[in-house]
């Protein structure tokens, strides 16, 4: 009788126990950002104390992605939300399901100085893969910073001392890279990709972009013949060896154009969203080294 006493003490000290750790968990507060890599910065930001949540999956499209009602209920349990901007998220689909819920929202690009993307009818926007240089992802981080510590200003000086040490490796990465880019003589820089998401990446370490996609993959259905065959042209009048394909887009246009210009698909890059769990691209800095990594192998 007694051993049954204790045990059903002990129970229900272990349940009481689970209990006090569910509710810690449910106390901390909740960032839902849209994007992989802006999900990544934010982690290496609020560490364990916030919840981040992310509405794309990786490998999902940014451009194309529909919201959905388990994305709106995310959102209705935020403290806080996070977007790239400048409609990286095709027709501002984040500010839409931050605003309906009624809940702040930082956009990351705040800041940044803006490449200008081609419309295809003379017509330019705001390039928004501005993450693809490490020194605008410093100024990700710097928004992001600012926002949480504006939401919990009592553990601001913690935030800011993870948002230091991730800025330290920005740097490395920054000039980890350039040192590898070094080893790809200055007229083989060109990079052709599916879609016009590495400018920024491109002006960083003094290549060439060119890519048959616009800078949104939403009209990817409309490559034009003309951008297509001015790629081609470009390919073989600039002598490239290897042109890349993106994880996130359908893989036939480019191996087409490879065909096509008589050259090789020199692999795969991330460019929209980072890799999936576990990974070498799951991290913003594991798809930046992944990505320079493939690129020096094809062209050096
Ligand atoms: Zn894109």
């Amino acid at each position: 009788m007694r051993l049954f006493q204790y045990v059903i003490a002990l129970a229900m000290v272990l349940v009481g126990f689970q209990n006090s750790l569910l509710t810690a968990q449910n106390s901390k507060k909740i960032l839902v950002c849209s994007t992989t890599q802006v999900a990544d910065f934010a982690r290496n930001v609020v560490g364990d104390r916030w919840v981040v949540k992310c509405v794309l999956a990786a490998g999902e499209d940014p451009h194309k992605y529909k919201t959905t009602i388990a994305d709106a209920n995310m959102v209705k349990d935020a403290d806080l939300c996070a977007r790239n901007g400048w409609d990286l998220e095709g027709n501002n689909w984040m500010e839409t399901l931050a605003k309906t819920a009624g809940k702040k929202l930082v956009t990351c690009v705040d800041g940044i100085k803006a490449l200008d993307a081609d419309e295809g009818d003379g017509a330019t926007v705001k390039d928004p893969h501005a993450w693809m240089a490490p020194k605008n992802a410093v100024i990700y981080i710097r928004n992001i910073l600012k926002a949480v510590s504006e939401v919990d200003p009592e553990n601001a000086d913690e935030y800011k001392a993870r948002a230091e040490l991730y800025l330290f490796q920005l740097q490395s990465l920054d000039n980890w890279a350039k040192k590898q880019m070094n080893q790809i003589p200055a007229n083989r820089r060109v990079l052709v990709t599916h879609h016009d998401a590495f400018s920024y990446f491109c002006k960083s370490y003094g290549f060439v972009a060119k890519s048959p996609g616009q800078w949104s993959t939403a009209d990817l259905a409309g490559i034009s013949t003309a951008r297509r065959r001015e790629v081609t042209k470009a390919i073989r009048s600039l002598g490239v060896k290897a042109i890349f394909v993106e994880t996130t887009l359908q893989k036939d246009v480019m191996k087409q154009i490879a065909t096509e210009a008589g050259v090789k698909i020199g692999g795969e890059l991330y460019s929209d969203s980072m890799g999936p769990e576990g990974s070498a691209g799951e991290t913003y800095i594991g798809m930046m080294r992944e990505n320079i990594l493939t690129i020096v192998k094809a062209l050096k």
